[in-house]
């Protein structure tokens, strides 16, 4: 049942039916909310826009496969993949579909048709992603929606949909540790559900003692998940301590938001002329995951991008891998804490979902504690809310000294600062948005006009037609990332079991780097359906430049002369 109910979690993030505020089904600042997008609730917020998107497909859908309203409609809803989601399409379209197909047909634009079924909300102003049709000018527009909203609170059909109610297991809420997990230990065999797409494979998944990342000698069991054990009949010494002892093997474990996470809305969602039953196949494994790609993420990437294709593509490589490819000891050593919606008041908590204790045998960890937009990052249209200096080195701290409870001797902790999100803009402004694609009538900086109208922007801050208002955001971004040097200069000889390491504006400078080598091509590095995380190609830029950066920094083990031997030995050491 939770299976399902995920399912639909994500799609209600796509189709935005839900009628409540993310405060309502998430909870507070101590559950981050997963779905940035399912935010606001002024104008419609989160709801009028999914359904603008979600209409402007349909008459996009339209005008590509020659069909009326009602078959658009009814294709739609026969592309979605399971019969929950399925039915609750079919609902949707038994409320509003009357209503909608005629307006379509008419040639009215999403805009109007959603304000027109109530899910656009009636403050000022009126908010549109689309071009007026109908030669209207911007009065005779207003007007006219100022109408449908009339007639629709007349009809009664405004805050009549809410899917918390159609469907009660949507507005659940998740843990983010791993749903399947026979034995406790946080680590599963189950790809999705926070399972082995975000934490290594567990090998046996009914012993609480086998896991990776444990410091074990495995003569005869593999404790530790990476593919080596058994006793070498020549030395009498087990492949464990030949292979891997002395080589400074240890794992890499990432803290972070939805960028660690690797947020990626599949283009083909919001792309009109590719809808078909293809374009929905995995929406139970993408909202499983909630539509994060950690598998492929910069830190704990793992698997090829090109083998989710059409979902998603670009290349492969993560700081994971690269510190795999040195020692083949560490196979399996990864933990992704990436969560939608996640600041650095989240950093402590975080700590506790961690499974490195060092009471439990295990080898040191490389920590990277990656909180990077959401303390200048909300749909509010102001700086006050914004994380304070004093804020967030406190948090940052608190989260240090939770993890020196528990953590190794000999781990690492590495501190990113927020990114200059200036980028988005400057990148995207003037670029045509997929859901604008048919009719090349929609740029990045309407949607971001268009998003932060409902007050639902994922950021105010960065994806803002306002110079001064990102210039500001960036000011305050700086101020926050100045505590990261005091706070590790302040570290010295604090902590027992690791360093604290301050690296500098790491991913900004690999962007720039980037961008400098290639400026054409600095969109490549931008999500395309959010305009604001960072794609797959970036994703594995920041893993190598990462890798580098923190080898330079001596933070990483020597390359292991036995990973010839171990290969050879050992095969793929059990795949992912
Ligand atoms: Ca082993």
């Amino acid at each position: 049942m939770r299976r399902l109910s995920v399912a639909v979690a994500a799609l209600a993030m796509l189709l935005a039916f839900t009628a409540l505020p993310a405060s309502a089904i998430f909870g507070t600042a101590t559950r981050p909310f997963p779905f940035p997008f399912l935010r606001g609730d002024h104008n419609g917020g989160s709801k009028c826009a999914a359904c603008t998107l979600v209409v402007g497909l349909l008459e996009q859908q339209m005008q590509i496969k020659k069909v009326n309203a009602e078959t658009s409609m009814d294709l739609f809803c026969s592309y979605l993949p399971i019969k929950l989601v399925t039915d609750a399409c079919y609902v949707a379209v038994g409320l509003y579909g009357g209503k909608i197909a005629p307006l379509l047909d008419d040639g009215e634009t999403a805009d109007t048709v959603c304000n027109a079924i109530g899910m656009c909300g009636s403050e000022a102003p009126v908010c549109r992603l689309f071009p007026a049709k109908k030669q209207r000018t911007e009065q005779e527009f207003e007007a006219h929606i100022r109408k449908v909203r009339a007639e629709a609170a007349r009809e009664g059909l405004i805050g009549k949909f809410n899917i918390c109610e159609l469907i009660p297991g949507v507005c659940r809420v998740e843990d983010h540790l791993p749903f399947y997990d026979a034995d406790g230990d946080r680590f599963s065999t189950y790809e999705t559900l926070r399972g082995t797409d975000w934490r290594g494979k567990d090998c046996n998944d009914s012993d609480a003692t086998v896991f990776p990342g444990r410091n074990a000698t495995d003569a005869v069991v593999d404790a530790n998940c990476n593919g080596i054990f058994g006793v070498d009949a020549t030395s009498g010494r087990t492949y464990e301590e030949l292979y891997c002892g002395g080589t400074g093997a240890m794992g890499v474990a990432a803290l972070g938001d939805s960028a660690t996470a690797h947020f990626h809305i599949p283009p083909t969602y919001v792309t009109a002329a590719n809808l078909s039953a293809a374009t929905f196949a995995h929406l139970v494994r993408n909202a499983e995951n909630e539509l994060d790609w950690p598998m492929l993420s910069w830190s704990t990437g793992h698997l090829d991008p090109n083998s989710f294709y059409p979902d998603i593509s670009g290349p492969k490589g993560s700081l994971y891998t690269h510190m795999l490819d040195d020692n083949l000891c560490m196979h399996r050593d990864y933990q992704n804490l990436g969560v939608n919606g996640a600041k650095v008041s989240n950093l402590e908590p975080f700590d506790l979902l961690l499974a490195r204790n060092a009471t439990s045998g295990v080898k040191p960890l490389l920590l990277i504690m990656s909180m990077i937009g959401n303390d200048v990052c909300h749909w509010d249209h102001t700086f006050a809310t914004m994380t304070k200096p004093e804020q967030y080195k406190a948090a940052v701290i608190a989260a240090l000294e939770k993890a020196d409870t528990f953590l190794p001797a000999g781990s690492q902790v590495v501190l990113i600062p927020l990114v200059d999100g200036r980028i988005l803009y400057d990148t995207m402004h003037n670029r045509i948005h997929p859901i604008g694609e048919t009719n090349k009538d929609v740029t990045y900086a309407d949607l971001y006009d268009f998003l932060n109208c409902l007050d639902t922007s994922p950021c105010w801050g960065w994806m803002n037609s306002n110079a001064s208002v990102r210039n500001g955001t960036w000011a305050i971004a700086e101020s926050l990332n100045a505590q990261l040097p005091i706070i590790a200069a302040e570290s010295i000889g604090k902590y027992q079991n690791f360093k604290v390491n301050f690296l500098g504006n790491v991913f900004d400078d690999a962007l720039n780097k980037y961008m400098a080598e290639f400026p054409g091509d600095a969109w490549e590095l931008i999500e395309p359906v959010d305009g604001f995380h960072p794609s797959q190609k970036a994703n594995s830029l920041l893993g190598y430049y990462l890798y580098n950066v923190t080898k330079t920094a001596g933070l990483l083990p020597a390359v292991n002369p036995n990973n010839a031997a171990i290969t050879a030995r050992f095969g793929d050491q059990g795949g992912y």
